[in-house]
């Protein structure tokens, strides 16, 4: 059985996208099949690992509602690496989703089959708390909150963590919190620290080490299709998402 990790927040730009794409290349390098999966209408994650949405004709939303195998949607990326590609098809899922029977379900029943085939699948949920999140966490074993340390980063993690709850009662009793992952991390500012302490007293979540930091290599690496460990591989980004993959994986 593969874990399953979502990675949700329902606010934009705390680097959900980047944290699968780095995540998941990461782990490929300890030897682990990784199926990354592009929940988000906006398709950045597609993008940024070097395929473009409007080239495909089939995606996700085929898979979702469209009775389409995942297997025929799957785009093998690297030896280890493949992706369940997204495009802006996606964008009028929640709303037909809703008229679905068990339409939380969805993706972990179109995920069944390719259990065998990898160590780990990582979902990357879009900015929102709709459906897509939901079938998202409700095919999770994990879900990684990835949390940009400014000062209002926590509003908001309040009403996820109480769609976490709805989803562990409703539909996926074993979905685990692995924590909050800080990413944009200036740790030369107290006040990001103090940001981080707050969070981990008031939520009583975990904080995952190491944090992220923030550096423009990350803007860089999606143009060209990569992630920051080619791109820049001995920088402190690249070696953070190393540590984090090395972290999960014990
Ligand atoms: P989300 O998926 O949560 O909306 P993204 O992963 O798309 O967030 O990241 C938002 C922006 O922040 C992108 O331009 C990305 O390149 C940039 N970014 C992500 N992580 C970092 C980081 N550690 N340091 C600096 N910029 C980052
Ligand atoms: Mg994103």
């Amino acid at each position: 059985m593969p874990r399953t990790l979502a990675v949700a927040n329902q606010k934009g730009g705390v680097a959900k996208t980047t944290t699968v794409a780095t995540l998941g290349a990461a782990l490929v390098e300890l030897g682990q099949r990784v199926l990354l999966v592009d929940l988000d209408p906006q398709a950045c994650l597609t993008f940024s690992v070097g395929i473009d949405p409007e080239d495909l004709d089939k995606s996700i939303h085929h898979v979702l509602l469209g009775g389409v195998r995942a297997r025929d949607v799957l785009i093998e990326l690297d030896g280890a690496l493949d992706l369940l590609p997204a495009t802006i098809a996606l964008a009028t899922a929640d709303v037909q989703l809703a008229r679905e029977s068990g339409p939380e379900q969805v993706l972990r029943t179109a995920l069944r089959p390719l259990r065998t085939a990898y160590d780990w699948i990582i979902v990357d949920c879009p900015p929102t708390l709709g459906l897509l999140t939901v079938n998202g966490l409700s095919a999770a074993s994990d879900v990684l909150i990835p949390l940009q340390c400014e000062t209002l980063a926590h509003r908001g993690v309040g009403q996820l963590l109480d769609t976490v709850h709805d989803v562990q009662r409703l539909t996926n009793p074993g979905l685990r919190v692995l924590g909050v992952l800080p990413t944009l991390y200036d740790g030369r500012t107290t006040h990001a620290r103090t940001v981080l302490e707050t969070i981990a007293d008031t939520y009583s979540l975990d904080v995952l080490q190491p944090a992220i930091p923030k550096s423009i290599r990350f803007a860089e690496a999606p143009a060209i299709g990569e992630t920051v460990l080619s791109t820049a591989p001995a920088s402190p980004g690249a070696k953070a998402y190393r540590a984090l993959a090395g972290a999960l994986l014990h």
